[in-house]
């Protein structure tokens, strides 16, 4: 019999798996840099800054032998950053194939072309798998809970449909200790939607990147429409070009509050370069990232079209209510 909703839904599915797998696709035919290339990339500042950023939310928010799990991890960018916090144990996971084998390759130490180091301190399980999608309490049932879950330039890959962002506050939430913190950056709806509004058509961007929503956005209104699955297209040179969908932060932020996880502190890319540049430990790290250069100021050596990047982001820290059950 024929089941009009029943379509629907079979291809709202599949739809949505199509670009989760564009999404897996781009990032691991993403190969890895070398140092000369990455030097030369016309965005090494803006990297480095978000690196800077990243290690503060880590410094802040990790503690020795803390239990770690970095959703959407990618080629491993930031285990020398958990490396420097003394974590105890650390789990990787992500959808793309060839980055996790690159976070391997990193975590075994054989072929960092970014810093030859030796052998991480702490014991790691990487995984390929879809944080969105699966039930991970299930597939981690040994590992939990976690001291810290961390989400890194990925949370909005979840927003294609309610199902995906409700499984991945509950993945995080089911696999935190009471009390564990969720760390995250991911873009600035706020910032993407004032840009669209502004622009003349349906795209606007600067040398460095782009972003076009889709034509059935057109009035640029969102109100009326579902907060989940608002497509655009995102081109950031020698980084990303691939689907990405908004997330409206006040629906993350009470979603979130659903999954027994409190919003702690938001703050645009912007603000958080701004707050915590005042801190001479923080000045210190920038300056030995190499993101900042010999004056003091926090764009220094970003070009005003990297800065303007940085501001399409924010940072986020949530707290998983309940007491920590030790000190
Ligand atoms: N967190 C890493 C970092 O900060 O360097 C990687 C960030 S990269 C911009 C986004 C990552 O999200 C990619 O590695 C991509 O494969 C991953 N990703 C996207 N959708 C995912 C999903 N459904 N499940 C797991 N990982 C996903």
């Amino acid at each position: 019999k024929h089941n009009p909703e029943g379509d629907a839904q079979f291809l709202e599915d599949e739809s949505t798996k199509i670009f989760a797998r564009k999404v897996a696709d781009h990032y691991s035919a993403r190969t890895n840099q070398t140092l000369e290339e990455r030097e030369a990339s016309p965005i090494i500042h803006l990297k480095k800054l978000n690196n800077w950023i990243k290690s503060v939310l880590i410094q802040l928010y990790a503690r020795r032998g803390d239990a770690v799990l970095d959703l959407a991890c990618g080629k491993g960018g930031d285990l020398i950053k958990w490396d420097k916090a003394k974590i105890g144990y650390y789990v990787g996971i992500d959808i793309a194939d060839g980055s996790i084998e690159d976070c391997r390759t990193r975590y075994n130490g054989d072929a960092d072309h970014h810093q030859r180091r030796k052998k991480f301190t702490f014991p790691a399980r990487l995984i390929c798998g879809d944080c969105y999608e699966v039930r991970l309490d299930r597939v981690l049932a040994d590992d939990a809970p976690f001291d810290i879950c961390s989400c890194q330039f990925a949370m909005h890959y979840s927003w294609s449909t309610e199902a995906r962002a409700r499984r991945a506050l509950a993945n995080v939430s089911a696999l935190l200790r009471p009390g564990g913190t969720f760390i995250g950056t991911m873009p600035d709806a706020n910032v993407i939607i004032k840009k669209l509004r502004e622009a003349e058509g349906l795209a606007f961007g600067n040398s460095v990147y782009w972003i076009r929503f889709d034509e059935e956005f057109s009035d640029k209104k969102f109100k009326s429409s579902s907060p989940f699955g608002i497509k655009y297209k995102f081109h950031l040179e020698d980084a990303v070009d691939c689907p990405e969908w908004i997330v409206p932060f006040q629906v993350f932020k009470s979603l979130a509050e659903e999954y027994d996880l409190e919003l702690v502190f938001v703050k645009n890319s912007h603000e958080f370069v701004h707050e915590y540049l005042k801190k001479p430990e923080h000045i210190e790290l920038m300056r030995r990232l190499g993101a900042l250069g010999d004056g003091n100021q926090d764009q220094s050596t970003l070009s005003p079209d990297e800065w303007e990047v940085a501001y399409l982001y924010l940072a986020f820290v949530l707290k998983k209510r309940g007491q920590p059950d030790r000190t």
